[in-house]
């Protein structure tokens, strides 16, 4: 029976293969047939009809090539899956193991993985897919495709890519909003969620769609803003025994004014102080380009009381302003016309530190729970 089917699956590539040497060969002919139609200088009416033919023709042949194409690798791809599933297990996965070690400094598979699977690329499976054959998997390298691969070598693929995370130094980087799906999604067909594989790999989180930027919107959408957080934070609350995984909220946004800064920050306190107690190395990365903020609040922000939180202020304010000694580098820097006046410079500068400092304080306050009169509470996890 086995080696029956084995024999189909290596017809089955032969018959692929035959079909892509078929097309391309009439690939070729076209293409000589088109140079030829193309050599004269003014042509005819007739010759001119017959070259858009041919270049219709070759158009539509490229898209058989494609589908060619996919069809060879899935028939060389399910020869290889039987090939493999004849030799024993303990043979099989030192072979899995080849595509996660590579000499030191170069990228792994395991590297690309991680980039495929962040949502930011792609989200290209469907939650309502019913399995394979289908197309939501498309993204996948063949080797985590199960529409290439077949079910068991790819289940025992991610198991092996399982055994090696740790030694990969990437982060995902997912939305807040796409958390859920992100995590516990059947991502690959066969089981196995990008929580079982990634379990101590960094997490980003991004937070920064939820801001507003003015009070009219925020107001009309606030309820939604507000279920979408507590969502996220009750997921996180779940999560136990993050030892040493690097998690960064990170929060990016274009507002002046961002009118749900604090209110977002005290919601998500308790997933931030609860990932931390479970052990993973916590990290807010706060970005605001048009404030010229990019600030990286590290593991040692949760030591600092009130005086530091202030010195770190002064500090970061002097930064800036040593940035900017040269008159022109200033104008270029806050984007400002060649005609500023000093005072008009000055009052930009003002806003933008007001700006600074609002953002500071309640990042201080809302996520770090240090509070200006009182600095008996400096560390939020005591
Ligand atoms: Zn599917």
């Amino acid at each position: 029976m086995q080696t029956q089917r084995l024999s189909m699956s290596e017809d089955d590539t032969e018959m692929a293969l035959d079909c892509l040497n078929r097309l391309l060969k009439e690939r070729q002919v076209l293409r000589d047939k088109r140079a030829n139609l193309q050599t004269g200088k003014s042509l005819s009416q007739r010759t001119r009809a017959q070259r858009n033919r041919v270049s219709l023709e070759l158009i539509v042949l490229e898209g058989a090539l494609s589908d060619a194409c996919t069809a060879y690798a899935k028939a060389s791809c399910r020869k290889l899956s039987s090939q493999l599933l004849r030799l024993p297990r303990e043979l099989r996965d030192p072979i899995y193991a080849h595509l996660w070690k590579k000499p030191q400094g170069e990228r792994t598979e395991l590297s690309d993985l991680v980039e495929i699977l962040s949502p930011r690329d792609m989200q290209g499976w469907k939650s309502d897919c019913s399995g394979p054959p289908c197309s939501c998997t498309d993204h996948l390298p063949h080797y985590a495709d199960v529409n290439f691969m077949g079910r068991q070598v790819v289940f025992e693929v991610l198991e092996s890519c399982n055994q090696y995370e740790n030694e990969s130094r990437d982060s995902c980087y997912v939305r807040a909003t796409e958390l859920e799906q992100f995590m516990y999604a059947d991502a690959f067909h066969v089981g196995v969620t990008r929580t079982d594989l990634f379990r101590g790999m960094g997490l980003t989180i991004e937070f920064g769609n939820l801001v507003y930027g003015d009070e009219e919107s925020y107001a009309s959408e606030k309820r939604m803003v507000e279920e979408k957080l507590h969502a996220v934070v009750n997921l996180l609350m779940e999560f136990q025994d993050q030892y040493d995984r690097n998690i960064i909220f990170d929060i990016e946004h274009e507002h002046d004014t961002p009118v749900n800064l604090s209110q977002m920050l005290e919601i998500i306190r308790p997933a931030f102080l609860h990932l931390r107690d479970a052990g993973a190395n916590m990290w807010l990365d706060y970005a605001n380009p048009s404030s010229k903020i990019e600030w990286d609040f590290d593991e040692s922000t949760f030591g600092w009381d009130v005086e530091e939180w202030e010195d770190e202020r002064i500090d970061l304010g002097m930064r800036e302003l040593r940035l900017l000694d040269h008159p022109d580098d200033r104008l270029d820097y806050y984007g400002l016309p060649e005609h500023t006046t000093e005072e008009e410079f000055f009052a930009v500068q003002g806003e933008l530190q007001t700006r600074r400092e609002l953002a500071w304080t309640a990042i201080m306050q809302d996520l770090y729970s240090v509070h200006e009169t009182d600095s008996s509470d400096a560390d939020p996890s005591t």
